[in-house]
């Protein structure tokens, strides 16, 4: 990607070196949070959005943004990237007359605090709804080089792109209506199904970013194919090594992820991206 020079989102809280404090308050339950936190490496987040509405706002450690720390190549490309979905979806947002509200991304070391429970790194970035925060630790991209083999920057943005998709989601309101159809019953396989549905548009809305970010020439040649074995790196069934049932998916097989990954690319049209309708899923 050509993302140096590239103008550096100040949405960004730096919490690394920080302590977390004790992850506590909440015993088993908040361990549940912790291990349903997880978002892109495919641990159960059904739990989260199920938990999400009863669990108190942790104590926050009012900090503010203050963007990334310059010499820090790590963190200015995730800056860049950040900005870049600012300006992509403010504009797929105004198109429809509707304002972007810009998220927060909070950069953590090790375990972290957000209004969805305390998490470690181990579970990988997420997003909270509830304080509209995307969380990660950088250390998860090294990891995506060393265990699932996706190395390159477009692999790290699509990443980032991918939680920011779920802060579309919210601001939408697509994430409330999947949590109350859960909510209001149904089978467990159906609640899997919509958790899915709701991942896979997440790669739908990052590949609607990675679109926009083609046109303006930040690509590279072979960046698309970069962030396509990224998202089947991480399909559910790779994770696992293959040994799933359908019931079990939480994001969808890695044929699913690059599909919609690559329907997003193709299209850059967020209305491509239903997820939820489509009967190809
Ligand atoms: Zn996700």
């Amino acid at each position: 990607m050509k993302w140096e020079g590239g103008r550096r989102s100040t949405n960004i809280e730096d919490r690394r070196g920080m302590s977390a404090g004790t992850i506590g308050g909440g015993g088993i339950g908040m361990l549940l949070l912790v291990l349903a936190v997880s978002c892109i490496t495919g641990t159960n987040p059904l739990a989260l959005l199920q938990i999400v509405e009863q669990a108190q706002p942790e104590q926050q450690t009012q900090s503010v943004p203050t963007g990334a720390p310059t010499g820090d190549p790590a963190a200015e490309f995730v800056a860049v990237v950040l900005a870049d979905t600012e300006e992509t979806w403010t504009r797929v947002f105004s198109a429809a007359g509707k304002r972007y509200q810009e998220p927060v991304l909070v950069l953590f070391e090790g375990s972290v605090r957000s209004a969805c429970g305390g998490a470690s790194a181990a579970s990988g970035p997420f997003y909270c709804p509830s304080d509209q925060k995307v969380y990660l630790d950088l250390s998860f991209f090294r990891e995506l080089d060393k265990r699932f083999g996706a190395a390159g920057d477009f692999a790290q943005a699509y990443v980032v792109a991918h939680e920011i998709g779920h802060h579309v989601q919210t601001l939408l309101g697509i994430n409330r209506q999947v949590q109350e159809a859960q909510q209001s019953g149904g089978s467990r396989a159906g609640a899997n199904a919509l958790s899915v549905s709701l991942e896979l548009q997440a790669d739908c809305f990052a590949g609607v970013w990675g679109n926009h970010a083609s046109k303006k020439s930040l690509l590279d040649e072979g960046d698309v194919e970069e962030g396509l074995s990224a998202a089947a790196a991480i399909g559910d069934d790779r994770l696992t090594g293959g040994r799933v049932s359908p019931e079990s998916f939480t994001h969808g097989t890695s044929e699913q992820r690059v599909r919609w990954l690559k329907t997003g690319l193709q299209t850059g049209d967020i209305n491509a991206c239903d997820t939820f309708r489509s009967t190809t899923r």
